[in-house]
């Protein structure tokens, strides 16, 4: 049996900080004294209460989500938002997509079930290696909501601003880059993320929902995806993701205990600086993303060749840096370094990067 923890590059579900499992665990057969497992409890009893608002309340603060803005939790994967969105928000009919990536196409398509949804601008041409800019936006005037992804997990692309859509609410997929860098919650209608990648473990989603948006769902909406209904039963019209919610909270206990965001921040520029150097000072390895619109979380590279690429994912594996294996859909690597990955692994990485290319360079 492997006894060492590897440092695990997935893109989610993805690695957990130490600190967080180690408390799971001795917190597991017993939670404060109450004589059972968070998982046990019933999640109307006053003991799983206190963990539901102390995650809120954490949230809150370390996001400074003011006081307009609700929090939900709740379930289905960041996936079940693209339909809840439109059902929610379209009011006229209308909304813009800006198309920057594989999970905002989806998104699309799936919106397009239910209005009249434009493509705002779209990088797909391009393979989605770059960010659509403020000049490229068709937007409507008379949209309800203007819909974009912050950060590409697949492609490994990231926003460096904040459209300008003259006062139309932004609703953003955070999924995989929430609570990585200091964000203006103001400078958006609603934001969502699966918890899996940044926050947490699979089974929950967040979602932060601007009040005077709600009010509008469509008659036919399943009940689960009323965020009004959601926000009158605080996330409990039925049994929410405890376990889940109790790792969130774990998450953002430790993240607090570190500096906040601004710290963590620090940290991962810190990390993704290291990956990019290396890749801009080897004629070896190579990126296609746009060197503006690079992502702090995914880092995505090839070597010269397809075997190659297959060779150091599996050496990489044998030395404990698993899942470098980039998506399907783009071929050569990706490593996902979220929070929790420490800036020692990312320094293992560089280093077995640099050996292999030594090894291996024609
Ligand atoms: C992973 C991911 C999704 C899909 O999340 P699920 O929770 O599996 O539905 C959506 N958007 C982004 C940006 C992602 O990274």
């Amino acid at each position: 049996m492997n006894e060492k923890r590897i440092y695990n590059f997935s893109a989610g579900p993805s690695q957990l900080p130490e600190a967080v499992l180690k408390k799971a665990q001795k917190q597991m057969l017993n939670y404060e004294g109450s004589g059972m497992s968070v998982m046990e409890m019933s999640h109307r009893s006053a003991i799983y209460d206190a963990i539901l608002k102390e995650t809120q309340d954490r949230l809150r603060r370390l996001m400074r989500i003011p006081e307009n803005y609700k929090i939900l939790f709740l379930q289905g994967g960041a996936t079940m938002q693209f339909s809840a969105i439109p059902l929610n928000l379209l009011q006229k009919g209308k909304a813009d997509y800006i198309i920057s990536g594989y999970f905002a196409k989806k998104a699309y398509q799936e919106a397009k079930k239910y209005g009249e949804i434009h493509i705002a601008a779209s990088s797909e041409g391009n393979d989605f290696s770059y960010i659509p800019k403020q000049e490229e936006l068709l937007l409507s005037d008379d949209a309800d909501y203007v819909y974009l992804c912050t950060n590409n997990t697949i492609y490994g692309t990231e926003y460096n601003y904040v459209p300008n859509t003259n006062g139309i609410a932004i609703v953003a997929d955070m999924s995989s880059d929430i609570l990585s860098r200091e964000i203006d919650v103001t400078d958006y209608g609603l934001i969502f993320a699966g918890a899996q990648k940044n926050m947490g473990c699979a089974g929950l989603t967040v979602v932060i929902v601007r009040e005077d948006l709600l009010g509008h769902v469509r008659k036919e909406a399943p009940v689960l995806l009323d965020y009004a209904l959601q926000v009158e039963k605080d996330s409990m019209y039925n049994t929410p993701p405890t376990y889940a919610i109790y790792i969130l909270d774990l998450v953002l206990e430790w993240l607090e205990n570190l500096g906040g965001i601004a710290e963590i921040q620090k940290r991962n520029e810190a990390k993704a600086k290291l990956l990019y150097d290396c890749l801009d000072q080897s004629d070896f390895y190579s990126t296609s993303v746009c060197k503006k619109d690079r992502s702090n979380m995914n880092v995505t590279f090839r070597s010269p060749n397809a075997e190659l690429d297959a060779l150091f994912v599996k050496e990489s594996s044998e030395l404990g840096m698993c899942n470098l294996k980039g998506h399907r859909a783009v071929g050569g690597m990706r490593a996902s370094i979220y929070n929790a990955m420490p800036r020692e692994g990312v320094e293992e990485l560089v280093a077995f990067m640099k050996d292999f290319e030594k090894r291996y360079k024609g």
